[in-house]
Order: structure tokens, then sequence, then C-alpha cells
């Protein structure tokens, strides 16, 4: 059976001009059809809605002057550059290169170059530069995240001042691209167990040989933070692969449910020749990589939270002029639950994010357990967040237009990257308990 809404204004009106029998609507009478309006139009929306705000509890207050002008900054760019484009790349499963020359700028403007854009801003800036990308699109974050917080910030935590020297500046104006390669097909949650791919050395350097998966962004980098075990001590070590270095294959990881617009590929290590100069010396064991795992972990915490703020926001303004049974659905007790049932997870994610990057700044160094405790419990909030804000979208939720279903896709990758919500859960829990339960 079909069913057809009018405006308010337009039934009344026909029903002026119709000439109606005395009962026409199965036994409902012209009077009580006329109650019946008036009871629909007194609920209609109010003139002035609140305004839509998913930093319910202003941690954004807690920001100087002058990093809230940075913040501004970010908001209004991906508001504006980002947002009017991105469903069209994540369905094409394209990258926005197009965005590539403005987004280095509003990098250099934010972050700054002191000495590196990747030492410019503390772990609190940092932590909410990832939460304004990932409100409007968690594929920008990534990118971001695997070029500049991954490859760049391996060169910056375990390069020597001349490697820093050598491959930072060209990669902070973004032209040079950088991915990192850790996971391996067969080797995922079990990194820190061994690799598989290896590192022999020889008098003319390094030879690597393996295989790689996933790595954010390789399909269009030029280097590549590469992850292998050293054959001679069994312990990890970094080198940087150049693209174009013989032996390198890369094969584009095709027909992906989430984070569509990142470029992600398996790569092939045939033995590729390394030199001694492109090993990056901090590090000599997996706990290294450890470190800026936790980092890593510590972003993505605070990208989940803008992806759930995303979704609260978005579903908000679609629930405010979305009309059913002659009102908002905003007006309804049960999508009012949801939306305030999303703006509590919103807000203890911010909470637990913020404090976790005040901590990092006054202690200095950031606690591995509190960045997997964030990411742990982030993950489960975002998800079920972004599930709720698609289920209030009806059947609209499935679509891209409303962006909800970018969202929604898109959490599920970030729900597993930079370890899975197991992984991070057994670290806390061997931290809170002293006994390790990996095997
Ligand atoms: C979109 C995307 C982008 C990525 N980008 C990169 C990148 O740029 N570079 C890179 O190196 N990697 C990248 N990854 C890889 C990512 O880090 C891994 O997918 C992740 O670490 C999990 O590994 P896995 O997928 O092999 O899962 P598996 O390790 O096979 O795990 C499968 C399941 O088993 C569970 N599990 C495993 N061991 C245990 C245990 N001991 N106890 C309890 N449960 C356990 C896991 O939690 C998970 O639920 C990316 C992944 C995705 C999806």
């Amino acid at each position: 059976m079909a069913h057809f809404s009018l405006p308010f204004a337009g039934l009344s009106h026909l029903l002026h001009q119709v000439k109606l029998p005395a009962m026409p609507f199965g036994g409902v009478s012209p009077q009580e059809l006329g109650l019946l309006l008036k009871s629909i139009t007194s609920k209609r929306p109010p003139k002035h809605l609140p305004p839509t705000n998913g930093d319910f509890y202003a941690i954004l207050d807690t920001l100087t002057d002058e990093q809230r002008t940075l913040q501004r900054m970010l908001r209004t760019y991906m508001e504006q550059r980002v947002r009017p484009v991105i469903n069209g790349y994540w369905e094409r499963g394209e990258f926005p290169y197009e965005l590539l020359p403005s987004f280095a700028v509003l990098v250099k403007e934010t972050f700054g170059t002191r000495p590196y854009s990747i030492n410019g801003l503390g772990p609190m800036l940092t932590g909410i530069a990832a939460m304004e990308m990932a409100r409007v699109d968690a594929s920008m974050y990534t990118f971001f995240g695997v070029h500049w917080g991954l490859a760049m910030g391996s060169i910056a935590l375990f390069g020597s001042a001349e490697q820093q020297r050598r491959w930072l500046p060209a990669m902070e104006r973004f032209e040079q691209l950088g991915t990192w390669s850790l996971t391996e097909p067969t080797v995922g949650s079990g990194a820190a167990a061994g690799l598989l791919t290896t590192a022999r050395h020889d008098s003319h350097g390094w030879v690597i040989n393996g295989e790689k998966k996933w790595c954010g962004n390789a399909p269009m980098a030029d280097l590549n933070v590469v992850f292998a075990r050293d054959v001679a001590t069994n312990q990890v070590k970094a080198f940087v692969v150049e693209r174009g270095m013989p032996g390198y294959h890369i094969e584009k990881i095709e027909v992906k449910t989430a984070l569509r617009v990142v470029q992600n590929a398996n790569l092939h290590f045939d033995q590729v020749r390394v030199p001694e100069a492109n090993r990056l010396p901090g590090v000599n064991a997996f706990r290294d990589v450890a470190r800026q795992l936790a980092l890593a972990r510590a972003l993505v915490a605070w990208a989940m939270t803008g992806t759930a703020m995303g979704a609260y926001e978005q579903t908000l303004e679609y629930a405010n002029q979305r009309m059913q049974f002659g009102r908002p659905i905003s007006g309804f007790q049960l999508v009012q639950s949801g939306l305030v049932h999303m703006l509590g997870n919103v807000t203890a994610m911010q909470a637990l994010c913020l404090r976790m990057s005040q901590l990092a700044e006054r202690d200095g160094a950031l606690s591995h357990e509190r960045a997997s405790l964030a990411k742990a419990f982030c993950g489960e909030r975002m998800r079920e967040t972004v599930a709720i804000g698609r289920g209030l979208l009806g059947g609209n939720g499935i679509l891209l237009e409303h962006h909800v279903a970018r969202y929604f896709a898109d959490a599920e990758a970030l729900y597993s990257y930079e370890g899975t919500h197991e992984m991070n859960t057994l670290i806390v829990g061997r931290a809170i308990t002293g006994m390790s339960a990996f095997l």
C-alpha cells in the first residue's frame, strides 16, 4: 500500500477547497479531522532550534586562544573543502589528490614547522586535530595519521638528525608521501611475537625479503618505513624503503567496505637492497615499535571520538528536519533517547581522551596502558554511537548523502587497526592484574 504525506499547510488548504461528504475518512468527521490537524500542527519544530553542538562539556574551552584559532582553522577546512566532495571519492574508492596542496598548507599553518611539523603541537592539540579531521572524514584522518603520525613519526622518533633533514622537509610539504609497514598477511595481532619479513646484513647493506599487508597510502607513497626481523639477532629493525627500489612490489587492495578513500596495499619484498643509511637506528627491538604504537593508539582514540562526534551532529541535524507523523522525529521520546545516548558516549570519549593527553603533557610521556584503554573504550563507544545514528536515519541511514552511513562503515576499520579491541584490552588487563593473558 502506498503512503502519502502532504505538508500541513497544503493539506489544510486542500481540505478547504474540496467539498467533503459528511463522514469522508472512514468514520472520522471533518471536525475531528480539524482537531487532529490542529494537534499535529501544534507540534511543529520550534522556530529557533538549539545549535548542534557535539562538544557538550566544552572541552574546547580548555584550549588557549591561539590553540582555539588552530582548531577552528582545521574545522573550517574540513567542513568547507572536504565534506562537500568526500562522499564521491568514498564511493569511487579514490583518494582526493585535488585536496593535497591545500591540505599541506593547512598542516603547515596549524602544526607549524618547529623544527618539523611532527614536533609542532603537543599531545593535546594533536589529539584535537585528529578529532576535528575524523569529525568530518575518518579517511582523511587516516591518510594523515599514516603519512604524518606513522611514517614521519618513525623518522622523527627513530631516525638520526641527518635522516630527519633528508626526509622530513619534503614529507611535511606532502611532496613525498609516506607509508608504514608492520602487519603481514599471516602476522597481525601477533607482531610482537615475531615478524616473518627478514632483513639480512651483508657487506653492501641490507637485503629485505617478505610480505606486508594493509599498508596505508602505499600505492601513492614515495617512502615506506618497513619493520623486519634481523636474521642475525632475531630483533626487529626499521628501514626506509624507497619507491622504485628493485624487488619492491606494491599491489593495491581493492573493494574495501570501510575507509574507501584510503589507499591500502599488500607489499612484496623480493631481495630488496637497502643501504645502511636507510636504516632507522632508533629501532632495535619490538619495544621501540610499541612506543610508537602507543602514540598512534592515542591519536586513533581521538579520531574515534571525532567519528562519533560527527555522527552525533549529523544525526541530530537530520532528526530535526525529518518529519514523521506530522512532527520532526527529534521530538519523539525514543529518538531523543538515542540522541542523548550518542551525546553521552561522545562526551565520555572526549573527557577520557582529554585527560589522557593532559597526563601525557604533564608527564612528558604517554602511558601505553592509558592509550590502550582509550583505544579500547572509544572503539566500543564509537561503534555503538554510529550504529544508533545509522538507525535513527531509518532507510536514509544507508545512503552516503547523509554522511552517517560513511561514519558507520569507516568505524569498523578504526575499531580494528592500530591494535584490535582485544589486543588493547589485554594490554590494560596485563597492567591492572600483573598477568599477561596474550597466550
Ligand atoms: C583499514 C586498515 C588500515 C591499516 N593500515 C595499516 C598500516 O598502514 N600499516 C600496518 O602495518 N598495518 C595496517 N593495518 C593492519 C592492522 O593493524 C591489523 O589489521 C590489526 O593489527 C589486526 O591484525 P589482523 O587484521 O591480522 O587480525 P588478527 O591478528 O588475525 O586478529 C583476528 C581476531 O583475533 C583476535 N585475536 C588475535 N590474537 C588474540 C589473542 N591472543 N587473544 C584474543 N584475541 C585475539 C583479534 O583481536 C581479532 O579480533 C590496517 C588495517 C586496516 C583494516
